[in-house]
C-alpha cells in the first residue's frame, strides 16, 4: 500500500464506504459510553472496520489497478484473525488489561512500520519533483516516532501489568527523558529542513530515530509503577490514535484519519481525565515522573482485628447506610452476581446501599463499572469516590470488597508514598469497615495499608466469592 497518490476508478464506492465506516466507529464510540450499550458499540465499530478493509480490498485503486499481493494480504489477515480470536478466547477477564496494552502496542507498531515503508517511496517522489521535505513526510515522521513510543511502551505495560517487569526508578531518569524527547524533536527538525536530496542519508537518520523512539517508549514508562499505569495505558493508547491519523493523512484514507483521530482524541480525553483524578501532571506522564519519592516510610503495625461471618451479616443487617468499595479482588473471584445479590438482600432489609467507584480500581478504566453492570446493579448504585467522600463520616459501614490501593490512607499520609497525591475512598471516615480480602496480600503498588490496623476496621478473611455466599446465607437466615 504505497500509495499516496489519489485513487481513481471506484472513487465514489469506496469514498461512501469510508463515510460509512466512520459513521459506524463514531455510533460505536458513543455507545461505549454506558456498559449497557457498551458491547453493542463495539461491534458496531468493528463492523465499520470490517466495512472499511473490504471495500479497500475491492474498490482501491492506484493508476487505474486495483490493489495487488492480495493473495499475501488475505494470508496475512487470516493469520492475525485466527491469533487474536485465539488469544481473545482465551484471555482471563483479570487479564483484559495486558492483553488490551499488547493489542494497542501491535496498533502502534503498524503505524511505525508504515512510515518505515513509506519514507523511501515518499522522499523519491519529493526528490523528481520540489527536493524539499513537506506535509507527507512530516506525517511520516510523527507517525514513525508516535507509533515506535507506542509501541515500546505498550510492550513494556503489558510486562509489568503481566508481573514480568518490575519499576526502575532512578531520580536522573526524567532528565535523561527530557533530553531524548528533545533530540527526537531536533531528528524531525533536521530532516524536514534538509533538503530530500540526499534520500539514502536521510534513510539512515530516519532508522536511527526510529531506534531512539524505542528507547523513549521503554525509558518512559519504565519508573511508573503503583497507582500510575492506568494513566500510562490511556496515554499509550491516545498515541496509537494518533499514529494511526498520521497513517490516514499520508494515504489519504478518511476512514483510517477518522479512526484514528477518534482514538487518539478519545484516549487524550481519558488521559486528561485520568490525570485529574489522580492529581498528576500531564508533563510528569510524558516524561516518565510519577507518585512520591518511590519507597514508602509506612510500615505495617499494630495489630489486625477479625470479624465473623455472623458478627458482618449482623452489622450490615441493622445498618441504615452501607457503602461496598469494589476492587481487583472482586474481579478476580468473579463474585460481582454475589455482591449484587447481598445489595438486594440488604435493600429488603431498608438498607441504603451504594457502591463506592474509584477511577483506578480494579485493572483498567472502567474496570468496576463493567464488571458491576455485568450482573446488572443498576447504574444510579455506582458514585464516583470523589462524590461519596464527604458522606463518609454517615456511613454505618464501609465493606471493602478486593479492593487495597484504592483506599488506602497513604495517599493523603506519606509523602513519601509512591501513591501520595492519589484521591482515595475515604473509607477511614466511615463508622464501621469491614474489609473482604484472602489475607494480608499487598495490591499493585506493593505497599503496605494501614487501613487494615484502623481501630475500626475489621478484617474479613477468605476468597470474596466464598465470604460472599456465606456472608448472603446469614443475612438471609436473620
Ligand atoms: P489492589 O490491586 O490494590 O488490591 C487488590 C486486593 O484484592 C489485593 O490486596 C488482594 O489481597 C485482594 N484479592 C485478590 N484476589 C482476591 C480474591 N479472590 N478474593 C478476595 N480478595 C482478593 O486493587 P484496587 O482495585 O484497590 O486498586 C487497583 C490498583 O491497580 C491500583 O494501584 C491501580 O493504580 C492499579 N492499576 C489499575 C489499572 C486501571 O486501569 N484501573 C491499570 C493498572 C494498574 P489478598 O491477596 O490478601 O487477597
Amino acid at each position: 500500500m504505497n500509495d499516496v497518490s489519489h485513487f481513481s476508478a471506484g472513487i465514489s464506492v469506496l469514498e461512501i464506504s469510508y463515510i460509512l465506516a466512520s459513521v459506524l466507529f463514531i455510533l460505536g464510540l458513543k455507545m461505549l459510553s454506558h456498559p449497557l450499550s457498551a458491547r453493542r458499540g463495539n461491534l458496531i465499530a468493528a463492523a465499520g472496520m470490517g466495512l472499511a478493509i473490504v471495500a479497500t480490498l475491492l474498490f482501491h485503486r492506484k493508476e487505474g489497478e486495483p490493489i495487488g499481493n492480495i493473495g499475501w494480504i488475505l494470508a496475512a489477515m487470516a493469520a492475525g484473525t485466527v491469533i487474536g480470536w485465539m488469544i481473545a478466547k482465551k484471555v482471563k477477564m483479570t487479564a483484559m488489561p495486558q492483553l488490551v496494552s499488547f493489542f494497542n502496542g501491535m496498533g502502534g507498531a503498524a503505524a511505525a512500520l508504515i512510515s518505515l515503508m513509506e519514507f523511501p517511496h515518499v522522499s523519491q517522489e519529493l526528490m523528481m519533483k520540489s527536493g524539499m521535505a513537506n506535509g507527507h513526510v512530516l506525517a511520516i515522521l510523527l507517525g514513525l516516532v508516535i507509533g515506535t513510543v507506542s509501541w515500546a511502551g505498550s510492550m513494556i505495560a503489558f510486562g509489568k501489568l503481566d508481573g514480568r517487569i518490575g519499576d526502575l526508578r532512578v531520580r536522573a531518569m526524567k532528565y535523561v527523558n527530557l533530553t531524548i524527547l528533545a533530540a527526537i524533536i531536533g531528528f524531525i527538525v533536521f530532516i524536514m529542513t534538509r533538503e530530500v536530496t540526499a534520500s539514502a542519508e536521510l534513510i539512515h537518520l530516519v532508522i536511527i530515530l526510529f531506534g531512539v523512539a524505542i528507547i523513549y517508549g521503554v525509558l518512559f514508562v519504565m519508573p511508573i509503577g503503583g497507582a500510575d499505569m492506568p494513566v500510562v495505558i490511556s496515554l499509550l493508547n491516545s498515541f496509537t490514535g494518533v499514529a494511526a491519523a498520521m497513517g490516514g493523512f499520508l494515504y489519504n484514507n478518511q476512514a483510517m484519519l477518522t479512526g484514528g483521530i477518534l482514538v487518539g482524541s478519545a484516549g487524550t480525553i481519558l488521559t486528561v481525565l485520568m490525570c485529574r483524578a489522580m492529581n498528576r501532571s500531564l508533563l510528569n506522564v510524558i516524561i516518565g515522573v510519577f507518585g512520591g519519592g518511590g519507597a514508602t516510610t509506612a510500615t505495617a503495625a499494630g495489630s489486625i482485628k477479625e470479624v465473623s461471618v455472623t458478627d458482618a451479616a449482623v452489622l450490615l443487617s441493622y445498618s441504615k447506610k452501607v457503602v461496598i468499595v469494589p476492587g481487583y479482588g472482586l474481579a478476580v473471584a468473579q463474585a460481582q452476581h454475589l455482591c449484587h445479590e447481598l445489595d438486594k438482600l440488604l435493600d429488603e432489609k431498608g438498607v441504603e446501599v451504594k457502591y463506592a467507584i474509584h477511577p483506578v480500581a480494579g485493572r483498567m478504566p472502567g474496570h468496576m463499572n463493567v464488571l458491576l453492570a455485568e450482573a446488572d446493579v443498576p447504574y444510579e448504585q455506582l458514585v464516583e469516590s470523589d462524590e461519596i467522600n464527604p458522606d463518609m463520616p454517615n456511613t454505618d459501614v464501609i465493606v471493602v470488597i478486593g479492593a487495597n490501593d484504592v483506599v488506602n490512607p497513604a495517599a493523603e499520609d506519606d509523602t513519601s508514598s509512591p501513591i501520595y497525591g492519589m484521591p482515595i475512598v475515604r473509607a477511614r471516615e466511615a463508622k464501621n469497615i469491614i474489609v473482604m480480602k484472602r489475607g494480608m496480600g499487598k495490591g499493585y503498588a506493593a505497599i503496605d495499608n494501614m487501613l487494615f490496623f484502623n481501630d475500626k476496621t475489621r478484617m474479613l478473611f477468605g476468597d470474596a466469592k466464598s465470604t460472599l455466599q456465606a456472608l448472603i446465607n446469614e443475612v438471609k437466615a436473620l
